[in-house]
């Protein structure tokens, strides 16, 4: 998926969920078109998914896994972070090492984004692009999968992939998945779920077709998954003057059998909201009202959850914990993260991070086993100085994001007394 499709699809999600509350006018519903799909060999019953937010890679809630570009070559360092102390080092434990170039032994041949997939037995499967130079001069673009061991030492060196996976990855313990998404000239998705071989006997990095659909246009595709597939939301729209306005229809579950099943349908106003990290969940939210219910994801059933103030607007980046959820709203333009209760009076998050100078409510990135939370507390701005390829002293400011864990009740208190990860400035 490229740069653009991922634009557009960001687009998508933001309106989905910036209309919600929309008068309903009648408008032409695309017919159903029925998904069809290869059967899986795999057993996909157990897929879970390994990444929820960015570059967050997390397992069991003790390590983070993290990358950062090495100071004195091209390529990136692997790094950890530990979830209990903060404590940041590089994967590496080449003796006196200082972890800057190619020598390390945490470095990685690769100029992209990367994907950090810890596996149960605590492989790391890594998933990169070597494209960027490569794309400029006309190449093909490439991706390659890789797989360490805990110390960083290389198990399977670099293999391409046919494609660049981005989005979520998902394990059934045995392989890594990926969905590649093809859109279609008349907005409609050829989407497949990808498998990797990990077994160097059974050819490592080997990708093969576990899933398939065609989608319609109107289905939108969320990364959270269950047991009997991918959950999804059928919407609609019609157009305000300039506006594009969407409405939510159904909340579906695309299954691994290839079927398209509803599990609920949304009322006139109401917008489904699937929690991004944490729980897997499913929410339904009435903005005229400010009702708040939770859907039961194999009846469809709904129960009351909490009641908002009305004239709220769900905004993108939702947690979900045992009977807590945290979501964002938008009123009167404002962004409004709130802490939700099964029952309990919502309760306004205060605390604001600043972003290249903007300032936007400190929001919940990822939740851990345990139940904490990694949370955003802003930019972390200083001045860094470099020799470039002329061989001249460059000085210049960037920033990093700085990084919290705490409890959802600490979150809930503004997050003040929650733990900071070491930066990479400071490591
Ligand atoms: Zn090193």
């Amino acid at each position: 998926m490229d740069k653009r499709i991922g634009s557009i699809l960001l687009a998508v999600c933001l309106l989905l969920l910036a209309s919600c509350g929309a008068k309903r006018e009648t408008v032409a519903v695309e017919p159903d078109t029925a998904a069809q799909s290869s059967v899986p060999e795999a057993d996909l019953t157990s897929l879970r998914q390994l990444s929820q937010e960015g570059a967050l890679w997390q397992l069991d809630g003790t390590t983070l896994y993290t990358t950062v570009a090495a100071p004195q070559s091209r390529g990136k360092l692997l790094q950890t972070v530990d979830l209990n102390t903060g404590k940041r080092q590089a994967l590496c434990s080449k003796p006196g090492c200082t972890h800057q170039d190619e020598s390390c032994g945490a470095w990685l041949d690769c100029e992209s984004e990367i994907a950090v997939l810890p596996m149960e037995d605590g492989r790391l499967v890594l998933v990169y692009g070597r494209y960027g130079p490569l794309e400029k001069q006309g190449a093909e673009p490439s991706a390659a999968v890789e797989l360490r061991d805990t110390s960083g030492a290389v198990l399977c060196p670099a293999t391409p992939l046919p494609h660049r996976p981005s989005g979520a990855f998902y394990t059934d313990g045995i392989a890594v998945y990926y969905l590649w998404e093809q859109w279609l000239e008349d907005g409609s998705v050829n989407a497949s779920l990808i498998r990797i071989e990990l077994d160097a006997a059974k050819g490592f990095g080997q990708a093969s077709t576990a899933a398939f659909w065609q989608l319609p246009a109107m289905l939108s595709l969320t990364e959270r998954c269950t047991e009997q597939g991918l959950l999804a939301i059928r919407w609609e729209h019609r157009m305000e003057g300039q506006t594009q306005v969407v409405q939510h229809r159904e909340l579906c579950l695309v299954q691994w059998d290839g079927t398209v099943r509803t599990v609920a349908e949304a009322k006139d106003g109401q917008a489904f909201l699937i929690p991004d990290t944490g729980e897997l969940a499913a929410f339904c939210f009435d903005s005229a009202t400010g009702t708040m219910a939770r859907l039961d994801l194999a009846t469809g059933e709904s129960e009351p959850f909490a009641r908002l103030p009305e004239g709220l607007q769900l905004t993108e980046g939702s947690a979900c914990v045992g009977d807590v959820l945290i979501c964002n709203f938008i009123q009167d333009g404002e962004a409004k993260p709130f802490y939700l209760e099964k029952g309990g009076e919502p309760v306004e998050i205060r605390r604001q991070t600043s972003h290249n100078g903007y300032l936007r409510p400190a929001m919940v990135l990822d939740v851990l086993e345990d139940g904490r939370l990694i949370v955003d507390l802003g930019d972390l701005e200083y001045e860094e100085s470099y020799t470039d390829q002329t061989g001249q002293w460059i000085t210049s400011r960037t920033s990093e994001t700085l990084l919290g864990i705490c409890t959802p009740e600490q979150y809930r208190e503004g997050a003040a007394d929650c733990l900071t990860l070491e930066t990479n400035h400071k490591f």
